[in-house]
């Protein structure tokens, strides 16, 4: 059912500190992550804790918690003293969508080309 935990979803492992990640802010609802394969100096995934499993089912299914994890980027975004940053959600794997637990991807402190690849 959405939002509950997935026994087989990496980001709901990380929730539930099943598997380790250095995590830079936390929430009552969403956590938020250093990449483990960064693409920029700053590259955080911001995650809600419940499991949904894309951008898109996120808003449709629990809209608070997509504001949630809209502000939060803007918070990491802050504390990492980035007045530009990027903000990504792929959706699809045609787009690069490798996780199935919507998050948002935060890119910042290098010089980011428009469009992206
Ligand atoms: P996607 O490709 O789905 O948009 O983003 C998934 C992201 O999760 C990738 O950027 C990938 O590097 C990151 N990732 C995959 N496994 C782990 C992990 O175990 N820990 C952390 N911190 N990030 C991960
Ligand atoms: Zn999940």
């Amino acid at each position: 059912m959405a939002g509950e935990p997935q026994d087989d979803c990496l980001f709901c492992k990380i929730v539930a500190g099943q598997i380790p990640a250095t995590i830079v802010r936390e929430t009552e609802t969403t956590v938020a992550f250093r990449d483990i394969n960064p693409q920029a100096p700053t590259h955080v995934l911001v995650i809600p804790k419940a499991h949904h499993k894309d951008a898109g089912a996120l808003a449709a299914e629990a809209p608070q918690l997509a504001a949630d994890v809209l502000r939060e980027t803007r918070a990491v975004a802050d504390d990492e003293k980035l007045d530009s940053y990027r903000t990504v959600f792929n959706t699809g794997g045609g787009a690069g969508q490798t996780v199935w637990h919507a998050h948002a991807h935060v890119l910042g402190g290098r010089g980011l080309e428009w469009p992206p690849g």
